[in-house]
């Protein structure tokens, strides 16, 4: 018998039992995903059950549509705000969160710019034919290579993350005989959580220069002003000026806002004590998407509005024209673009003692289902890295079976392989069912890895109700390919 239970005590408190278990909660889901008459999860019309049989699974299955949506609504929302006060926004769709030739290309045809941060990702543009105009190189220890190839690529911007690093730049483009633009990444103070952002004066972290204290190397500047004072001074060395990211999965526009008035407020000072103009201020990425329905992201142009109102009345303030503003998202572009399709394998019911704050008596255990699927930490380290919260829905049927805590674990030798830590399924899901997991868009795919020998997924993309691949699955010629073979023993 498969026990069943409405609200389990197991279940974080966050988590509600869903009152039905067949609806799609529409902010994770990519549009044109929706269930289908005969109650199939499909998108833009095509069922899973198709896309599992023409591709396999796991499978990255990505709505082209929905990607390109959300790129222009980024790209239209800080345009519409920012009109009046800089002209509009450059957007830089950050590859990091999930790159390949095609995307690129999407990317593009919309009107963004778009981020990299290694030699390989620059490849990527490369071969999808992206001007060097419209890309920008990030990176705390880019390689002399990679500050090579970014000249070679007449990169429109360099993000220079540390003094050692802007004198190594300098000294590649003066070797070249070439002038290198380049922006500082600076480090506010400002960390935002994702319901909060808290200021700090000191930085304790790898990324970018800090704004506060005396740098070591010079009594009385920050590492951020000696940087500038560098900058201007090299002949092979354009400053085009400030640069900050404050975090990652960020819903209140209040953190943004915060780090936008610190660096103008720089800026401005910069610009009068060095008699410069710094023509442009890039205040990063980091904008939230729902993992799960307890998530609320903000709408962009709500953002856009939020940050707009601080720029115009701190430039104000300060007597400045505004430079022109960029952004850099990612997740937010990506991440609701795509769901993961995996099939069910092994189901297994544990007796687990109820959490003290329960309030159970003692020697009473709840049921905890555990849910294998075909993939797992190799296709989704997030829940692994960053303890992330992630969603299912069974995607094969709809059922009008209880709900039943579930925990949807991979398939790798690893117990902390956790795909999903908690969720209400169906109790009768079953072996040979597909699950769907919504939001796999931005830092799945990117940080897969061959744990265990597995193949790498494919990702899928669907428009148009045709669906194809992006990037193809990997196969087991694949797998053995940089093996040397055992005549190399
Ligand atoms: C990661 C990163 C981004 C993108 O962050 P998202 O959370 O995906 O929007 C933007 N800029 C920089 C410098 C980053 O490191």
């Amino acid at each position: 018998m498969t026990e069943t239970t409405g609200a389990s005590p197991l279940a974080p408190e966050w988590l509600a039992v869903p009152s039905d278990l067949n609806a799609l909660h529409a902010p994770m889901w990519a549009a044109g995903v929706e269930r289908n008459d005969g109650g199939e999860l499909a998108i833009d019309g095509i069922p899973v059950s198709e896309l599992k049989a023409q591709f396999g699974s796991p499978l990255f299955v990505m709505s082209e549509t929905d990607f390109r949506a959300r790129a222009r609504a980024f790209k239209d929302a800080f345009d519409a705000a920012f009109e009046d006060i800089c002209g509009g926004v450059d957007v830089y769709y950050a590859g990091k969160s999930f790159l390949c030739t095609a995307v690129a290309s999407w990317v593009a045809e919309e009107g963004l710019r778009l981020d990299t941060c290694s030699g390989g990702e620059l490849a990527v543009a490369a071969r999808a034919g992206i001007d060097g105009a419209n890309l920008g190189l990030h990176g705390n220890n880019k390689s002399d290579a990679e500050i090579n190839r970014a000249l070679d690529m007449k990169l429109g911007r360099i993000v220079v993350d540390s003094l050692d690093e802007l004198e190594r730049v300098a000294k590649i483009a003066s070797g070249r005989g070439e002038v290198a633009k380049v922006m500082l990444r600076l480090t506010p103070g400002v960390h935002a959580h994702t319901h909060e952002f808290i200021a700090t004066a000191h930085e304790d972290q790898k990324f970018g220069l800090s704004m506060a204290g005396d740098s070591t190397e010079e009594a009385g500047l920050s590492a951020a002003e000696e940087a500038v004072a560098a900058a201007t001074a090299y002949d092979s060395v354009e400053l085009l000026g400030l640069h900050c990211h404050i975090g990652s999965q960020i819903f209140e526009p209040e953190g943004f806002a915060l780090a936008a008035e610190k660096l103008l407020t720089f800026l401005a000072a910069m610009q009068s004590k060095y008699s410069i103009t710094l023509p442009e201020l890039d205040l990063g990425g980091g904008y939230g998407i729902a993992y799960t329905p307890v998530d609320t992201p903000r709408p962009a142009a709500e953002i856009a509005q939020a940050m707009a109102a601080v720029v115009r009345s701190t430039c104000a303030q300060l007597g400045i024209t505004s430079p022109r503003i960029s952004i850099e998202p990612g997740r937010a572009i990506v991440g609701s673009s795509t769901f993961t399709l995996y099939e069910v394998g092994t189901l297994k019911t544990v007796r687990v003692d109820a959490p003290e704050a329960a309030g159970a008596a003692e020697n009473v255990t709840f049921p905890r289902r555990y849910v294998s699927v075909d993939g797992g930490m190799s296709d989704n380290a997030r829940p692994v890295l960053y303890d992330a919260d992630y969603s299912a829905v069974l995607a094969s049927r709809t059922t009008l079976a209880e709900p039943q805590l579930s925990r949807v674990v991979g398939k790798h030798c690893e117990s902390g392989d956790i795909v999903v830590r908690d969720v209400y399924l169906p109790a009768d899901v079953a072996a040979g069912d597909l699950l769907a997991v919504p939001g796999t868009g931005a830092y799945c795919w990117a940080l897969s890895s061959n744990y265990n020998y597995l193949a790498r997924p494919g990702v899928v993309a669907v428009r148009g109700g045709t669906a194809r691949w992006i990037v193809r699955g990997e196969t087991e010629e694949d797998l053995l390919n940089r093996d040397m073979g055992v005549a190399n023993v």
